[in-house]
């Protein structure tokens, strides 16, 4: 059911299925198929609570499509697959809790770099544990400075400073000037 007058302009709105522009991070996607109102004078559009849930999980499932990201099912399986549960998939992810909830609901859509990490998961699934274990999150070993090729003829030291384009040499047989 819709206003039979727009709340805009006080136009006559009418049941129609034209495509819907939606607006998703920052890109216009039409959305076609799904039953409104629309003012027949200004354009606004009237959707129920349900049409409004369908209208956002299209427009996602059609930006994803476009943007080659997994898709909310493809999510699922391989959650399930690594045997998570959706908040032990945020943790392993690094992401903020309920995020995979959406991401399979298909309300919202994981960022470049989250669904990198996911198929990488996918191909390597050995990585959860990596991810999940401690050794990810030491600090590096420290690297012992490597030793300077000694290029310098005889009795020329050289010693590494920071910065690195720092270099000191000393000569044994120098002579004060
Ligand atoms: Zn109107």
């Amino acid at each position: 059911m819709y206003p039979k007058k727009c709340a805009e302009c006080g136009g006559d709105v009418r049941v129609s299925s034209s495509p819907i522009p939606f607006e998703i991070r920052g890109e216009t996607i039409e959305v076609s198929g799904l039953e409104h109102g629309l003012c027949s004078q200004c354009g606004e559009v009237y959707l129920s609570l349900d049409a409004t849930e369908t209208l956002q999980r299209e427009a996602v499932r059609i930006l994803k499509q476009s943007k080659g990201l997994l898709s909310p099912d493809e999510i699922k399986e391989l959650r399930r697959s690594l045997g998570l549960s959706q908040a032990g998939f945020e943790e392993l992810l690094g992401v903020g809790p309920k995020t995979v909830v959406r991401w399979e609901k298909g309300t919202v859509f994981q960022g470049a770099t989250a669904d990198r990490l996911m198929r990488l998961l996918r191909v390597m699934p050995s990585l959860a544990g990596i991810l999940a274990g401690e050794s990810l999150y030491k600090p590096a070993a420290t690297c012992a400075p490597k030793p300077i090729r000694q290029q310098l003829s005889r009795g020329w030291h050289v010693r590494q400073v920071q910065p690195r384009h720092l270099k000191v040499v000393t000569n044994d047989n120098a002579v004060a000037a």
